[in-house]
C-alpha cells in the first residue's frame, strides 16, 4: 500500500500488511504473528466477545487456542491453557492455587525441577512443602494435613519407572479437601487421562511427546473451566505464554502423536522384554512386565500400553556406561525425552549435583542404570544397537 502523499518512512510502515488476496480456505491454519489486533469499534474492545478476544497476543493467540482445543480433546478435558514451557505450566498452576500457610504434599520422585521451584521458591512465600512415598498409599495418608491444599505427583516415577496409584491417590486428597495436580509428561494421554482418574489438573511437558521431534519447548495446564480460569487469571500476569510460531509447529506436531506414540510405546515394550534376556543385564523397570511389582496396577490404570519410558541397570562401572554410550550407533545421549528417535540418559550423571553418591544409591540411581526414552525406528535395527552396543558389560 504505497502512498504518494506518504512519506518514505510512513510507507516501509504500512506495506506489504494487507494480504493480497482473499485467502479463506488454506488446509493448515495460518501463524497469527501478530501481537495484536485492531481494534475497529469501541464496542470491540471486550475481552468476552470474539472480536476484541485477540486484541493482545499474550491474552490470547488463535495459535495457541488451536493447542489448547487439542490437548483438552485428547485429555478430556474442559478446558486448557498452554505456556511457554512444562515448568511455565507447572509453576502458573501451582502458584494460582496456594497461598501462605497452605501445604502441598508432593511425590518424592517428581521432576527436579519440580522440586527446585517448590523449596526455592514456595517456601519463601511461606508454603509448606513435604514429600513422600506416593507407591506406598499409606505413606499418603499419613502426609496429609489439616491444611494440605494440593496433592502433586507423576504417574509414572523417574527413573525407576514407579506406578502411583493415582486412582487411590486422588480419592485421599479429595477426603482431606486437597485439590490434586498431576504431570503426566511421562504417560501421555494415550497411556493414561488423570483427569477421569481423579486428578482436578493435567500439566504436561509439551516439549517431550506432544511436540515429538525435540524442537519445540511448550507446555500445558488442562482441568475444569472453573478451575482454568482461575489459573487463566494468573496466567496472564504471570506471562508464559507459547509463542504463536511454536504453538503453530506444536499443533502439527499433535497430529501425528497417536501415529508415533502406537509405534514408540510398542518399541518400549518389545525393548524391555529384549534387554531383559540380555545376558549383560542386571534387571528392566518397565511397568507391562510382568515382574514388575507395581504389573497390576499398571494394567488396570494404562490398559492401552505404559508410555515409552523404561530403565536397565548393568554393571556399576562409570567408565563401561560412557563406552557403552559411545558404541551405540543409532541411539544418543539427550537431556531430554519423547523424540521420535531413541535416546538414552544416564541418572546417575544428571543428579550429581543434587545428591551424594551414596544418596543416589539408596534411590535406586547406580551408577549401572540408564533410561530410555524409546522411539519410533523398527524394532530390529534398535535392538540391534543395543545388543551389539551391551557387549561392553561383563555378563550377569
Ligand atoms: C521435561 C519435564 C518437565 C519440564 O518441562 P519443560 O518443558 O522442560 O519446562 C516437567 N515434568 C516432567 C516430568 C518432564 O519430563
Amino acid at each position: 500500500m504505497e502512498t504518494k502523499q506518504l512519506s518514505s518512512k510512513t510507507n516501509i510502515l504500512y506495506m506489504g500488511s494487507e494480504p493480497k488476496l482473499p485467502i479463506e480456505h488454506p488446509e493448515t491454519p495460518p501463524i497469527y504473528h501478530s501481537t495484536a489486533n485492531i481494534i475497529r469499534d469501541m464496542d470491540d474492545y471486550d475481552f468476552a466477545s470474539s472480536g476484541g478476544k485477540y486484541y493482545y497476543s499474550r491474552t490470547a493467540n488463535p495459535n495457541r487456542d488451536g493447542v489448547a482445543e487439542a490437548v483438552s480433546y485428547l485429555e478430556k478435558g474442559e478446558q486448557s491453557l498452554v505456556c511457554a514451557s512444562g515448568m511455565a505450566a507447572i509453576s502458573t498452576a501451582v502458584l494460582s492455587l496456594v497461598k501462605a500457610g497452605d501445604h502441598i504434599l508432593a511425590s518424592r520422585s517428581i521432576y527436579g525441577e519440580t522440586i527446585e521451584l517448590f523449596d526455592n521458591i514456595l517456601k519463601k512465600f511461606g508454603v509448606e512443602i513435604t514429600y513422600s512415598d506416593f507407591t506406598d498409599i499409606d505413606s499418603v495418608r499419613m502426609a496429609l494435613q489439616p491444611n494440605t491444599r494440593i496433592v502433586y505427583t507423576e504417574i509414572i516415577a523417574n527413573p525407576l519407572i514407579e506406578v502411583v496409584d493415582i486412582d487411590a491417590v486422588a480419592e485421599l486428597a479429595h477426603r482431606a479437601g486437597a485439590l490434586v495436580v498431576v504431570d503426566s509428561t511421562f504417560t501421555t494421554p494415550f497411556a493414561i487421562r488423570p483427569l477421569e482418574h481423579g486428578a482436578d489438573i493435567v500439566v504436561h511437558s509439551l516439549t517431550k511427546y506432544f511436540g515429538g521431534h525435540s524442537d519445540i519447548t511448550g507446555g500445558s495446564i488442562t482441568g475444569s473451566e472453573k478451575l482454568i480460569k482461575k489459573i487463566g487469571a494468573n496466567f496472564l500476569f504471570l506471562g508464559g505464554c507459547l509463542d504463536p510460531n511454536s504453538a503453530w509447529l506444536m499443533l502439527r506436531s499433535i497430529r501425528t502423536m497417536e501415529l508415533r506414540i502406537n509405534r514408540q510405546f510398542e518399541n518400549a515394550k518389545k525393548l524391555a522384554e529384549a534387554l531383559q534376556a540380555d545376558p549383560h543385564v542386571q534387571y528392566v523397570n518397565y511397568p507391562a512386565l510382568p515382574g514388575h511389582p507395581q504389573h497390576r496396577l499398571a494394567a488396570r490404570i494404562m490398559p492401552n500400553g505404559c508410555g515409552a519410558m523404561l530403565s536397565f541397570r548393568v554393571e556399576d562401572d562409570r567408565s563401561k556406561v560412557n563406552e557403552f554410550m559411545h558404541k551405540l550407533k543409532l541411539v544418543k545421549y539427550l537431556g531430554t525425552l519423547g523424540g521420535y528417535r531413541t535416546s538414552i540418559a544416564h541418572p546417575a550423571t544428571a543428579f550429581r549435583h543434587e545428591f551424594t553418591p551414596q544418596k543416589l544409591k539408596e534411590m535406586g540411581m547406580e551408577e549401572g542404570l540408564i533410561r530410555i526414552s524409546a522411539g519410533a525406528e523398527a524394532f530390529e535395527d534398535l535392538i540391534a544397537d543395543f545388543k551389539q552396543a551391551l557387549t561392553v558389560f561383563k555378563p550377569v
